[in-house]
């Protein structure tokens, strides 16, 4: 099974080793064609202002919102604001798969980098295993509303900071970044389970 990582900007090579540590095959993204040829692609985190920006560059921004039509997409912090349906402070343009809205460097400056130990949900524990999630939060963004489809599986603070609906999952932090492989693992799981490619076939 390829797993793709867009390799535009961001922290994709840690998203690469983290998803070999996972069992998966990763490649590195960057061109339409190269999106074709994956089962599940990650978005990871950097800056969601010029990962938007190349994209548009590079003429991908509707070959990846269309894979995400058809194939699972994992983003994380940067990753998760692109997926998002309504971005604020600024207000962006994102690919509108996932039905959240989250609000970018939400912490503020005195938490702009932190780290946290948290429970997961039971949903996460069953699927992924038991044990206490670190999470690492760099310039992460809120998410401030999500729709009645989206399912949580974990929280910080009171906000949800792990969550997926239908094909797709969104971290407000960094898992690539802890020796813990089981948020990969478990988008590995659902890349798995959604229909082989139809060129696959
Ligand atoms: N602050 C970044 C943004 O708004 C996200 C930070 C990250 O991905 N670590 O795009």
């Amino acid at each position: 099974m390829t797993i793709g990582v867009l390799a535009l900007q961001g922290d994709f090579e840690a998203h690469r080793a983290a998803l070999d540590r996972a069992g998966a095959c990763a490649v590195e993204v960057r061109t339409a064609a190269g999106i074709e040829e994956v089962e599940g692609l990650v978005i990871p985190g950097g800056e969601s202002t010029t990962i938007l920006k190349l994209l548009d560059r590079e003429g991908l921004f509707e070959p990846l919102r269309r894979f995400g039509e058809r194939r699972p997409i994992f983003g994380t912090c940067a990753g998760a604001i692109l997926l998002a349906k309504e971005v604020l402070r600024p207000a962006q343009a994102s690919l509108g798969l996932m039905d959240i809205g989250v609000e970018r460097n939400a912490y503020g400056r005195q938490l702009d980098s932190h780290v946290a130990h948290l429970e997961p949900e039971e949903e996460f524990r069953r699927r992924a295993g038991a044990g206490k999630l670190e999470t690492v939060f760099i310039r992460a963004p809120i998410i401030r509303r999500i729709g009645p489809s989206v399912d949580v599986l974990a929280w910080y603070d009171g906000a949800p900071v792990l969550v997926e609906q239908g094909l797709h999952m969104a971290a407000t932090f960094h898992p690539e970044l802890t020796a813990d492989a089981r948020v990969h693992r478990l988008f590995l799981a659902k890349v798995r389970a959604t229909e082989p490619r139809a060129s696959a076939k």
